[in-house]
């Protein structure tokens, strides 16, 4: 045929990406000074675009829709769900405080039922394309809203896309590997799973004596029929790219080719950058690339992507737009686009510095990732 097998494979993968979007995704939030601002996810639309990214043949954008109640039920209760529709409508005669709401992490705001309603739709939408073989990829980046509970809001998080759009892929018969890399730990997740050998959890976050929800320890892993899927990397605060690469290098690929799952769902919370005001990670952007070019090689099946945490207003994009860019295959050129520079500011799309630590402070991140480590797997049989 005279055909090169070899000048095919050395072409970049394009797989059939679908990055879910709207305006309506940012046109409310918590409100004030509250960290999770709605800006974070207009700015990344932004930067996308001004690279022509969602333009790309391979690309696909798709609006997305409000959960259904049934769907939201996947994983909250129906009270709940009742109690977010009201609050959100201004109804002062639910109390709020019940279900995790208040001044402070999770204040009431008008729209929010709808605002979170459609990041759970997103995740539902993005899972069912993965399914009908539409798409190879799908990212639903305005959420990852890992914290929330079945009846309670909880780290600025309302309703948990996540668990919902897992929970509706496991009825669907899918055995499920669930990464997540957001500095805090995934513990909704964890929870929703934490009897179920259907769904293998995995948090890598900075350690819970330091760090919101302060849980996500070694010794979490499973109960009943899901012991032994639930797994947790704490790691110390100051742990640059390179000890967090070995640790995730060192447990993340083996685990999930042991479990072999059907599809694969991370949660990309990019608040491990060191310029992050919430937490004390060490992270650059090029750790974050590097995370997920090794999602983008262990994904030989569906890869659903989440966002989720990230508070510095000139990170959130960079990173969540290296994140769609391996995932759909496109290279972006560092520079940023002067349209971009015009409305934002900023230069570059990679990180042109990168955290000052002292030798100490890395070999002590260092120490602690190598305990953790060998304690996982142990654990895990490894
Ligand atoms: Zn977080």
């Amino acid at each position: 045929m005279g055909h090169d097998a070899r000048s095919t494979d050395a072409r970049p993968q394009t797989r059939r990406a679908v990055f879910i979007s709207s305006p309506d995704l940012w046109r409310v939030g918590f409100g004030g000074k509250h960290p999770l601002k709605p800006e974070r996810l207009a700015r990344t639309v932004a930067l996308l675009t001004a690279y022509g990214a969602l333009d790309a043949p391979n690309v696909e954008v798709v609006t997305p829709r409000m959960a259904s109640n049934e769907e939201l039920a996947l994983f909250h209760t129906p009270e709940y769900v009742d109690a977010v529709r009201r609050l959100s409508t201004g109804d002062d005669r639910i109390p709020a405080h019940r279900y995790g709401f208040g001044p402070g992490d999770n204040p009431v705001f008008r729209g929010m039922y709808e605002s979170a309603g459609l990041k759970a739709g997103g995740g539902i939408q993005a899972a069912e394309r993965l399914l009908a073989g539409e798409c190879e990829v799908a990212f639903n980046f305005s959420g990852g809203l890992h914290h929330a509970a079945p009846a309670r809001a909880s780290g600025f998080c309302i309703f948990n896309d996540v668990a919902i759009a897992i929970a509706y892929l496991v009825a669907q018969g899918q055995r499920v590997v669930y990464v997540d890399i957001d500095a805090h730990h995934g513990d909704g997740v964890q929870n929703a799973f934490y009897e179920s050998d259907q769904v293998l959890t995995i948090s890598l976050h900075q350690d819970g004596r330091t760090l919101f929800p302060g849980t996500g320890f070694v010794e979490e892993t499973g109960r009943g029929k899901g012991a032994g899927f639930s797994v947790n990397i704490p790691l110390r605060p100051n742990t640059d790219d390179a000890t967090y690469l070995w640790a995730f290098e060192a447990l993340v690929p083996p685990l999930i080719q042991r479990f072999a799952p059907d599809i694969l769902v991370t949660q990309l919370g990019v608040d491990t950058h060191y310029q992050d005001p919430l937490t004390t990670m060490a992270l650059t952007t090029e750790g974050h690339e590097a995370l997920f070019r090794v999602f983008s090689s262990l994904a030989t099946m569906p890869w659903l992507a989440c966002g989720g945490g990230g508070y510095n207003l000139d990170v959130v994009p960079r990173s969540w737009a290296l994140a769609f860019a391996v995932m759909s295959g496109q290279t972006l050129p560092d520079a940023l686009p002067q349209a971009y520079r015009d409305a934002y500011g900023g230069e570059w799309l990679h990180d042109h510095r990168s955290p000052h630590l002292d030798a100490a402070t890395k070999a002590r991140a260092r120490w602690q990732a190598e305990e953790v480590v060998a304690a996982v797997r142990s654990a895990m049989g490894l």
